[in-house]
């Protein structure tokens, strides 16, 4: 097994340590809807991807999606 032979110092880890980041996931707007979705993604709210229906969207989704224009309308 190979094993380290000498223990790295706090300041190289940290070193190495700054380019652990979260980056903000690419959102783009669904051409279909207008609701934001990921790039390359089904869109979440109305299951079209590049103009094309691909998942029917079942009955219990539509009253998220009339909360949400609430939620608009209040904004
Ligand atoms: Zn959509």
């Amino acid at each position: 097994m190979a094993n380290p032979k000498h223990r790295h110092s706090k300041q190289r880890k940290r070193k190495r340590r700054t380019h652990y980041k979260i980056e903000a996931p690419n959102v783009g707007t669904c051409s279909n809807c207008g609701a934001p979705k990921l790039l390359h993604h089904i869109c979440d709210a109305c299951g079209f991807y590049r103009g094309r229906l691909i998942i029917s969207q079942k009955v219990k989704e539509a009253p998220v999606l009339a909360a949400n224009d609430e939620d608009e309308s209040a904004s």
